[in-house]
C-alpha cells in the first residue's frame, strides 16, 4: 500500500511492492544521492537488563533524513534497497557508523556495551558476506565479542547448510547470532541446537499478548521457558508498559528492548546517556 506520495511523484510502498520501473528507479537515484550526501542516519534502541535496569546493548536501526520529508523509517525504503542491491552500500555505511559510535563508547568506559545490528537477508545470502563482514569489524578495530548479528528464521531456513557454515565462522570470530522476530517465520525448530545462536529475540506481537488475566501470555512463557532451556539468552521486543515488565522480569527474561524505556534514538542522546555511567534507564 502507498505509504506516503511527494510532490515529485515518487513513492515509498511497504513490504508488498510493485514498484512501476519508472518509480522505482527515481527512488534508486533518490537512495543513491542519500548516500552520498550522507543521508542515512543510525539510531540506537537500548537493550536493557531486566534486573538491574542498566543498558547491556544499543540495536542500531537505520533512518533517513530526508531533505523534503523529514525522517523515514526502514519500512519505507528498505524493501526498495533491497530490490536495487543497494542494500549492500546501506548496510555497510550502518555498519561503520555503527562501529565507530559504539566502538568509542566501548573505549571510553563501557567494555562490555553490546552492538545489534540487523542483517537482510540478501546481505547474508552474498558469496562473500562473512569476508567482508569481518574486515569492516576489523577496519574498526571492533571487538567481535561485543557484535551481536540478528537475522530472522527465514534467512536461516532459506539455506539451511549455507547458512550455517556462514554462522559457524562468524561464531568462531566471536561474534554472537541472534534470532530476530522469533516465533513469526516459517522455521523448525531443530535448528536451534545445531546452530550457534546465542540470543532469542521474542517478537514484539507475543509482548503485546501479555495482559493479566488472558492466556495470551502463554506464547511468551513457551519461548522464555525453552530459551532457559537451551541456555539462550532472551530479549523481549516491543515493550511499552509496567505490566508487560514487570511480567517478562518474573518469567526470568534477560533483557527487555521498547517505548517503556524509549525509542532509537540518535547517537547524541546515546553519548549523554551513557555519560552519567552507570546509566540506568531512568534517566533516559
Ligand atoms: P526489528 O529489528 O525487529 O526492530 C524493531 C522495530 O520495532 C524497530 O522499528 C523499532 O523502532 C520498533 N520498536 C522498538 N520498540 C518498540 C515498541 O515498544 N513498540 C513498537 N510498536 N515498536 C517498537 P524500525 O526502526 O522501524 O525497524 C523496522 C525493521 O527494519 C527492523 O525490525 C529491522 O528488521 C529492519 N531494520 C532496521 N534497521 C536496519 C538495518 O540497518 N539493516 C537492515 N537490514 N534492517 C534494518
Ligand atoms: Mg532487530
Ligand atoms: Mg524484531
Ligand atoms: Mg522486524
Amino acid at each position: 500500500h502507498v505509504k506516503a506520495r511527494g510532490k515529485d511523484g515518487y513513492r515509498f510502498y511497504s513490504e508488498s511492492m510493485s514498484v512501476d520501473t519508472a518509480s522505482r528507479l527515481s527512488l534508486e537515484r533518490d537512495l543513491r544521492l542519500a548516500l552520498e550526501r550522507d543521508e542515512l542516519k543510525v539510531y540506537y534502541q537500548p537493550q536493557v537488563c531486566s534486573q538491574s535496569n542498566r543498558i547491556v546493548g544499543l540495536e542500531a536501526l537505520v533512518r533517513w533524513q530526508h531533505p523534503e520529508r523529514g525522517l523515514l523509517y526502514p519500512g519505507d525504503f528498505l524493501p526498495l534497497a533491497e530490490e536495487t542491491r543497494l542494500i549492500s552500500q546501506v548496510s555497510e555505511r550502518v555498519l561503520d557508523r555503527a562501529c565507530k559510535d559504539v566502538g568509542r563508547w566501548i573505549r571510553s568506559g563501557h567494555p562490555d556495551l553490546r552492538l545489534a545490528v540487523n542483517l537482510s537477508p540478501v546481505q547474508v545470502e552474498h558469496p562473500r558476506f562473512v569476508e567482508t563482514l569481518m574486515q569492516r569489524v576489523q577496519a574498526h578495530q571492533f571487538p567481535p565479542e561485543n557484535l551481536e548479528i540478528e537475522i530472522t528464521e527465514n534467512v536461516i531456513m532459506s539455506d539451511l547448510e549455507q547458512i550455517s557454515q556462514k554462522l559457524r565462522e562468524l561464531a568462531a570470530f566471536g561474534v554472537r547470532i541472534a534470532i530476530d522476530d522469533f516465533g513469526t517465520g516459517y522455521s523448525s525448530l531443530n535448528y536451534l541446537h545445531r546452530l550457534p545462536i546465542h540470543t532469542l529475540k521474542v517478537d514484539q506481537s507475543f509482548v503485546k499478548a501479555i495482559r493479566s488475566g488472558e492466556d495470551g501470555a502463554c506464547i511468551v512463557n513457551a519461548i522464555v521457558a525453552m530459551a532457559h532451556g537451551l541456555k539462550l539468552e532472551i530479549v523481549a521486543e516491543g515493550v511499552e508498559t509496567d505490566e508487560q515488565l514487570d511480567y517478562l522480569r518474573s518469567l526470568g527474561c534477560h533483557q527487555v528492548q521498547g517505548f517503556f524505556y524509549g525509542p532509537a534514538r540518535p547517537p547524541e542522546d546515546i553519548n549523554r546517556l551513557l555519560g552519567s555511567w552507570p546509566a540506568r534507564v531512568a534517566s533516559f
